[in-house]
């Protein structure tokens, strides 16, 4: 089986609201695409940051700018008008734990992908904004704690799955990176994920990113397969063209770490499917 479970309905940025792309329709027409390229499991998980209820949890101005969606509706949308498994992706926003349980707790999802976008107030992958975090800090700090807060994060037990668990590489030479041997970064993220039940996520969006890699790093993904956490294959596309992109590459590349097996989930129940 191929599954696509971190997948928006819709780009991110302007323009895009929920009463043009929450249709029958553009659900089809990513089952449709999923159906071409082979993938049978197909959800959706949103941004969290997209919906009001968010402000909740978190009011970084960012947020609040870009919250203007209900989540109910969202979910009732997938729900009743699509055949797709429900998702959401969330942040892991450390010391809104409680909160976040609240908001997540409430809503019946199929999976919870967990995300770190930001570190306090800075945000990882905005490159450019005032929120970028690679504009004042030293690269060898932020590794570290991205690494810290990942471990956290899969601790919590908020979530179901761990988004792009490397994203701090996403711009490749694009910004300093530490060198050398990087599993002394992994490492602080391992005890967290070790206790966790997480699913460790296998992106390729990675390969459409200036890191031009899948995330994670097959260091990384070996570590967390060595502490018999399950892998979550996906293309975090924004677009239904995007689905299973460069999969026939990430299948390769997992079979080529050991892994025969991709994780599935109902009703925040996971199960194990055969590869392929
Ligand atoms: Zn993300
Ligand atoms: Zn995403």
């Amino acid at each position: 089986m191929l599954t696509d479970l971190h997948v928006h309905l819709r780009p991110d940025g302007e323009d895009t609201p929920a009463s043009k792309y929450f249709t029958a329709a553009n659900a089809e027409r990513y089952r449709e695409a999923a159906t071409e390229r082979g993938i049978e499991e197909l959800g959706v998980s949103e941004h969290v940051h997209r919906f009001v209820q968010s402000l909740d949890v978190w009011t970084h101005p960012w947020w609040r700018e870009n919250a203007h969606d209900d989540l109910d509706e969202y979910c009732a949308f997938v729900r009743e008008q699509s055949d797709l498994r429900l998702g959401i992706e969330a942040d892991f926003v450390p010391g809104a734990e409680d909160r976040m349980a609240n908001l997540l707790e409430a809503r019946d999802w199929d999976y919870v992908i967990g995300s770190i976008h930001f570190l306090r107030d800075a945000a990882v992958d905005m490159r450019g904004s005032e929120w970028d975090i690679w504009r004042s800090e030293e690269p060898d700090k932020v590794w570290r704690r991205y690494f810290e807060t990942l471990g956290e994060a899969a601790r919590s037990g908020l979530f179901d799955v761990l988004a792009h668990p490397d994203l701090v590489k996403v711009w490749g030479d694009g910004v300093p990176a530490p060198g050398g041997d990087l599993r002394r970064f992994y490492e602080r993220a391992m005890p967290g994920i070790a206790e966790s039940n997480v699913a460790i996520e296998v992106s390729t969006a990675g390969l459409r990113k200036p890191a031009a890699e899948i995330y994670p790093a097959r260091a990384f993904l070996e570590m967390c397969l060595e502490a018999g956490r399950p892998v979550a294959l996906s293309s975090d596309a924004h677009a239904p063209e995007e689905l299973g992109h460069e999969y026939e590459r990430a299948v390769e590349w997992l079979a080529g770490v050991g892994v025969s097996e991709l994780a599935v989930f109902d009703r925040r129940t996971r199960s194990l499917e055969p590869l392929g």
